[in-house]
């Protein structure tokens, strides 16, 4: 009996998470919010631009050796709203979700606003946004009320 793995494209890995259905050439973005590859996993493969009946043209992470965890999931959908992630025991998917972008975020990006207090050089707030539209993810600062828009947010990881 053989399995049809052809819609993965890439090397099927045997422990770890794949992300796919990530929007088009996000794929080094959300490599750099997960601070990957790291210590622990450093085998990651990426695909870039790879065609999609549902999305048009998407890139698709494989990290091996590490289960994503649901807060690192949250922080992706700010880059890639569409993303499906696969956790992958033992060559086999046993878990595939949506990621979901919560109505307010803890964050790693920054507000916009220089004078807003989540960027005061002395103790400085961490930041907390309002998610204000889900595709494409649009954010308002909760403290300053800065809307941050989805170019603003790609740009910080660029
Ligand atoms: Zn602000």
């Amino acid at each position: 009996m053989t399995k049809d793995k052809s819609e993965l494209k890439i090397k099927a890995i045997e422990n770890g998470t794949v992300i796919d259905h990530i929007t088009a050439n996000k794929s080094l973005h959300i490599l750099k919010i997960l601070g990957l590859p790291d210590e622990e996993t450093r085998n990651v493969t990426i695909a870039m631009n790879v065609s999609s009946n549902e999305i048009g043209s998407k890139d698709i992470l494989k990290i091996e050796n590490r289960e994503l965890d649901p807060s690192e999931l949250n922080q992706i959908a700010l880059i890639a709203p569409k993303a499906t992630i696969n956790i992958i025991r033992n060559f086999e998917p046993i878990k595939k979700d949506k990621i979901i972008l919560p109505d307010r975020i803890t964050s790693i990006i920054k507000c916009t606003n220089p004078k807003c207090i989540t960027n005061y050089e002395n103790e400085p707030i961490t930041p907390l946004f309002n998610v204000i539209n889900k595709y494409p993810p649009v954010v308002r600062c909760h403290y300053c009320e800065k809307l941050i828009k989805t170019e603003d947010i790609d740009k910080q990881f660029e």
